[in-house]
């Protein structure tokens, strides 16, 4: 039986492995998914006909409930509050390792090995931090939580001292008698911690939080298969912890950022009003007709989505006007900023779901050159990725990202609700050129007439 275990867990590995490899792309991420989701049920399923740990009626009512209230939130959550959804998914499975580790704890009889208790430690330590830590993310960028800096002085060396505890604690667990006191006591420290560490970020850094608390939850994971000597659990817990660090690192390359300044440069908006604007300006409001006269003007045109584009859901209405142009002969295409919305990949997932050709879809180096050569470029409920400010305005929280040239274009249309600047907080010089079309209004209903007014001419 133990063989035919570890092979049934040799085959999921490979099916996580080659899943995270079709995410790699939105052409085979549907099926990676799809992978890693067979990997998966064949790890639980080999592991309940393996193990005889509790009776089966509670594995059921477990699954039915867990998966029930996964199914409901994940069919309720719109595509704007996904990474809160992922957050709080991350925390759960903090929160896992951590209970698995309390209930591993209780059964045993005798003194664990070395290995075991260090183990049964880290997952302790980790999946508490993991768990806190992804609630605060989660309540910050749902408004929950103030989504500014929250800091006090003398915060780093609390934590400082915390972690120390916990590693002293952790070391007289493995030393001495284990003690459900210790257990408690540590558990108590990785939840003030995982609080502590996060409070003090912006709110505009939470996804590269998560992304980070992802990884943690991985190795709470892994950590836990070390407890329970499962291989599966070792080997998705170290993919997840891996994967989870590589995206963090791409997320900070793509706002140029290191990790240390993410985790403690509280970079972010205080309250009281955006830091980026010092002065109040005017611009001239143009309307739907302008833009589409221009729009059916040109050859070219290069459509740039933002994080607007998700929270108007305008996605299909866009896609209508794609068509409508280039059925005109119009060259268009959309030009993706790796930090483009709230999440990695956010912007994909959004056109892919509007069915968008994926070979429309240009990320920034392979596009940024051709701005300066395209006659309009449509900018729709993007601010940030777009704001010549990361070019040129030295301590702005923008510096240094690399950005779409769409001020390059012949001719720019924005199209969003106000003069409000981005997640960044920083005021926008794209508006106010001589070039730009500003559009005020929802989305939706301002590419719906445009869309509309194409169609009739
Ligand atoms: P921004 O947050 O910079 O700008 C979005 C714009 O959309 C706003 O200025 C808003 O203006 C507009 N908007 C909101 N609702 C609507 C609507 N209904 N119709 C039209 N416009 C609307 O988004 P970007 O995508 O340009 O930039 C992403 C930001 O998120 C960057 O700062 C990035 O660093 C950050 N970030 C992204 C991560 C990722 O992985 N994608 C990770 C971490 C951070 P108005 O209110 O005037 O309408």
């Amino acid at each position: 039986m133990e063989t035919i275990t570890n092979l049934a867990y040799l085959v999921s590995a490979v099916l996580f492995i080659l899943g995270l490899k079709g995410l790699s792309s939105p052409r085979t991420a549907r099926r990676g998914n799809l992978l890693s989701a067979m990997g998966m049920l064949i790890a639980v399923v080999v592991t309940l006909f393996d193990r005889q740990i509790i009776d089966f009626t509670y594995i059921i009512a477990g699954i039915a409930i867990g998966s029930s209230i996964g199914a409901i939130s994940a069919w309720q959550v719109p595509m704007t509050a996904m990474p809160q959804m992922v957050a709080v998914l991350n925390g759960s499975g903090g929160g896992a390792s951590a209970l698995v580790a309390v209930a591993e704890f209780l059964r045993m009889t005798s003194q664990p090995g070395v290995d075991v208790s260090v183990t049964l430690v880290l997952s302790l330590l980790i999946g508490t931090v993991t768990l806190t830590g992804s609630l605060i993310a989660a309540g910050k960028l749902q408004g929950v939580l103030r989504g500014a800096p929250v800091a006090f002085p003398f915060q780093q060396t609390l934590n400082l001292i915390l972690l120390s505890l916990a590693i002293a604690l952790g070391v007289l667990f493995v030393i001495s008698t284990p003690s459900l006191s210790k257990v408690v006591i540590i558990a108590i420290i990785g939840a003030m911690l995982g609080v502590l560490t996060v409070i003090p970020i912006g709110g505009a850094d939470m996804p590269v939080v998560i992304s980070l608390l992802n990884s943690y939850s991985g190795l709470a994971a892994a950590m836990t298969g070390f407890v329970l000597s499962n291989n599966v659990l070792i080997v998705s817990g170290a993919l997840v912890g891996a994967s989870g660090l590589i995206l963090t690192n791409l997320m900070c390359k793509a706002m140029n950022r290191n990790l240390g300044n993410v985790l403690f440069g509280r970079v972010g908006v205080e309250e009281g009003g955006p830091a980026g604007i010092t002065e109040q300006r005017r611009v001239t409001s143009h309307t739907a007709e302008d833009a589409a006269t221009l729009l059916g003007m040109a050859h070219s045109v290069i459509i740039v989505p933002g994080y607007g584009l998700a929270v108007a859901q305008a996605q299909y209405v866009l896609q209508e006007l794609a068509v409508q142009l280039a059925k005109r002969g119009i060259n268009v295409r959309y030009a993706i900023h790796p930090v483009a919305g709230r999440m990695p990949g956010h912007m994909n997932v959004l056109l892919a779901e509007a069915n968008v050709p994926y070979d429309l879809l240009y990320e920034m180096d392979a596009i940024n050159d051709d701005f300066q050569r395209t006659d309009v470029a449509l900018v729709v409920g993007a601010n940030d990725v777009i704001n010549p400010a990361a070019r040129n305005k030295k301590g702005c929280p923008l510096y240094g990202m690399p950005i779409l040239n769409v001020d390059k274009a012949r001719t720019v249309i924005v199209c969003k609700r106000s003069l409000r600047p981005g997640f960044s907080g920083e005021d926008n010089e794209v508006f106010y050129l001589e070039k730009t079309l500003m559009v005020f209004g929802d989305a939706r209903d301002t590419l719906t007439k445009i869309v509309g007014l194409v169609k009739g001419s």
